[in-house]
């Protein structure tokens, strides 16, 4: 009888253990995403979260000795919408179905996975939402996606009117807002929202308990929106050195992408451009590559973003690389970025961007060292977000 009662609290506890999917990885060279760099560690995993990182040297659930484990890459800055349409060109979302559009939006989110990307900002549209909801229901498989739902611009409002859009956008679930305080790089990056436009969309956002993503190329931009308590920078490619120490006084982020200027580059007849604006994109380049330096020197928090829009879905790791060899990051620096950092400036520092107990099971394994080659990046072999496997090797 004891035996018999013994036998089925083992099969209870069993059936609790595969319920609670525990299991244990080995891996060879862990980056625990905060500076950390740890060899031989066995990785515990229980619902979806880690429970413990020790060290050990013995076969676990999923072998990952011959590589390097890092917490999934997190993208700040992506346009999980922007696709090419059947003719190869850029398609505006205007003359497509939307039911096309988001499946789209779908494909890209699965890219972007399997490139090692965990969780992704969308700086955004209304597209992102029922993928986002689909995929944190589980049913199917991406990124984490935040979305801003939409994007406000100078034509977006008086300040009265550009507060209440900020509270429309959060009922309609907006994870964060975006804000393009200035043109774009290819039509010269001048401030385009006014000063006081700026501060009441930021200002309404941290009310709300929304962050504020700031497209803002010129100067006068950046510094308007770091007055005004925006969150992040993105682009800030003619940012001055003035104006990088009032962002690290204010501890606002800064999102430079060179990987958006190459995508373009490389892909000139799929977008269409003028040559005048091609000109301008190529020019862009030095630039970035001086701010970020700039902004090392200067202690700002820089973050990972890509700006990825259509042809750089799943690439978003060349990100990394334009970093370390254009932009004089060290590796370390740039995954750091893409690791505690972002997720610091998405306001998930407890969640995820690092390999400890208590974080999300989100992880990137690369074959090879990204610190002695960065180029390791692009070998991704294993994928896991939340405990689960998206890229093998290990239980699917
Ligand atoms: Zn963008």
């Amino acid at each position: 009888m004891r035996g018999l009662i013994g036998s089925i609290v083992l099969s209870v506890l069993a059936v609790l253990s595969v319920s609670a999917q525990t299991l244990v990885i080995s891996a060879g060279t862990v980056l625990d995403g905060k500076g950390g760099v740890l060899k031989n560690q066995l990785i515990k995993i229980s619902g979806g979260r880690i429970v413990s990182v020790e060290p050990g040297n013995t076969t676990g659930d999923i072998d990952l000795r011959r590589f390097t484990v890092m917490p999934g890459w997190i993208d700040t800055h992506v346009h999980l919408d922007w696709h090419f349409g059947k003719d190869g060109k850029l398609a505006r979302a205007a003359g497509e179905k939307p039911e096309e559009v988001v499946l789209y939006d779908a494909e890209n989110a699965w890219l972007t996975l399997q490139g090692g990307f965990t969780t992704v900002q969308s700086v955004g549209s209304q597209n992102d939402v029922p993928v986002r909801d689909r995929i944190n229901s589980g049913s199917l498989p991406g990124p984490r996606i935040l979305t801003s739902v939409k994007q406000l611009t100078k034509d977006s409002g008086d300040p009265e009117a550009l507060r209440a859009l900020v509270r429309q956008l959060k009922a309609d679930g907006a994870n964060e807002i975006k804000l393009f305080a200035t043109a774009g790089l290819g039509s010269g990056g001048a401030q385009t929202m006014t000063d006081t436009q700026i501060q009441a969309t930021c200002s309404e956002a941290k009310a709300q308990g929304l962050r504020s993503v700031v497209h803002a190329i010129s100067d006068q931009g950046v510094r308007a929106s770091v007055l005004a308590g925006c969150t992040s920078i993105e682009h800030g490619i003619f940012t001055s050195d003035a104006t990088l120490e009032l962002m690290a006084e204010h501890g606002t982020y800064f999102d430079p992408n060179f990987l958006v200027l190459h995508n373009y580059l490389e892909r000139l007849p799929n977008f269409n451009f003028t040559p005048a604006v091609a000109a301008s994109l190529e020019k862009g380049l030095p630039p970035t590559a001086d701010v970020l330096r700039r902004a090392r020197k200067y202690n700002v928090k820089v973050v990972l973003g890509t700006d990825a829009v259509a042809g750089a879905h799943g690439r978003n790791a060349e990100e990394f690389i334009y970093r370390v060899k254009d932009g004089g990051d060290t590796p370390m620096q740039a995954l750091l970025s893409s690791a505690s950092v972002a997720a610091e400036a998405l306001g998930l520092g407890r969640t995820i961007g690092t390999v400890a107990p208590g974080f999300d099971a989100d992880l990137v394994a690369v074959e090879g060292n990204p610190l002695d080659d960065i180029t390791a990046v692009r070998r991704v072999i294993f994928v896991m977000k939340g405990g689960k496997v998206y890229r093998g090797p290990g239980p699917l």
